[in-house]
């Protein structure tokens, strides 16, 4: 048996050190390392923590834990779909782990989910190591292509009624997906009511670059909201989602149905995820 070791992990603790998040640092309490690649795009860790379950890190940072993967699952894929009157058809990209996609089928009216992430070896990974997540990749309304999100959408117009961006953060292979030729795509190619959320990092600490997300994004969309979960792995323990809505007027605010089961959604948090905090609602006011 191959004995991994890994630069993030020292004295059987990870380390999520990043100058995306200066001068702070999760960290998690390591049982044993599962897998260590490096793929094309990125590097790949896996481990088993004490208290979180199995862990996936890409590049160093935490992309999913077993314990708490189902808050950012569940409101980056229930608000828009829930907010739409009728989704048929969904793109996922990113999302590589199948978490999204679990959560888009549990839309009874959704016919078709197209995952595109650019990395197999997220893909193969997860299947091995995080099989609940995956597990509905199997279902025959999935569909995975393995390519890059941006070329993807760019050979599909009018075509989606919501498209999520599970990405990782803006630096590698994700980069491209925070700016507004992105977004111009993503516009392109929902169908004319379509919905569309992408992960859009964490109040605390991106505050100035939520901003610019917003504003580009109003520049594109005519409703455009930010909303938020809590979740503990991700840095400072929270991170949003760009919600925005091809026709004027929509409200994204308030679910038109209900999702069985979650664990963290429900039509309250729904609504609740969009009010800010006052620090946060005068940035966006006077940015
Ligand atoms: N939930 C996580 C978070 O917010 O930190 C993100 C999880 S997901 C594993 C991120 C995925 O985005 C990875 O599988 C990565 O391969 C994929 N990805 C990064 N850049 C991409 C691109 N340009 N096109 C498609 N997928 C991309």
């Amino acid at each position: 048996m191959v004995a991994f070791t890994h630069p993030s992990i020292k004295d059987g603790w990870f380390r999520e050190i990043s100058s995306q998040w200066p001068g702070q640092a999760m960290t998690l309490k390591v049982n044993r390392i599962l897998h260590v690649e490096k793929s094309q795009y990125q590097d790949v860790l896996v481990f088993e923590s004490e208290t979180f379950g199995n862990v996936l890190v890409l590049d160093g940072v935490i992309q999913v834990t077993e314990r708490d993967e189902f808050s950012y699952q569940e409101m980056i894929a229930h608000i828009p779909l829930a907010s739409h009157p009728n989704p048929k058809r969904v793109l996922v990209i990113g999302g590589g782990d199948g978490g999204v996609v679990r959560e888009v089928l549990k839309h009874e009216s959704v016919e078709e989910v197209v995952l595109c992430d650019i990395d197999e070896v997220d893909i193969r990974v997860s299947k091995q190591y995080l099989p609940y997540m995956l597990s509905l990749l199997t279902s025959l309304r999935v569909t995975v292509f393995v390519g890059d999100g941006f070329k993807f959408l760019a050979d599909n117009k009018s075509t989606y009624d919501v498209i999520i961006t599970d990405s990782s953060d803006p630096v590698g292979p994700a980069q491209a997906l925070f700016e507004m030729p992105y977004f111009q795509l993503l516009y392109n190619a929902l169908t004319p009511g379509g919905h569309i959320s992408t992960q859009a990092e964490c109040l605390w600490i991106h505050l100035n670059l939520i901003n610019e997300l917003r504003k580009n994004t109003k520049k594109i969309f005519p409703t455009v909201e930010y909303a938020y979960t809590t979740i503990p792995t991700y840095p400072s323990g929270q991170i949003g989602f760009i919600v925005a809505a091809k026709a004027e007027g929509r409200d994204l605010t308030t679910p038109l149905r209900d999702v069985k089961p979650t664990k963290y959604w429900n039509k309250e948090v729904h609504k609740a995820s969009f009010v800010l905090p006052e620090f946060a609602t005068v940035m966006m006011r006077e940015g």
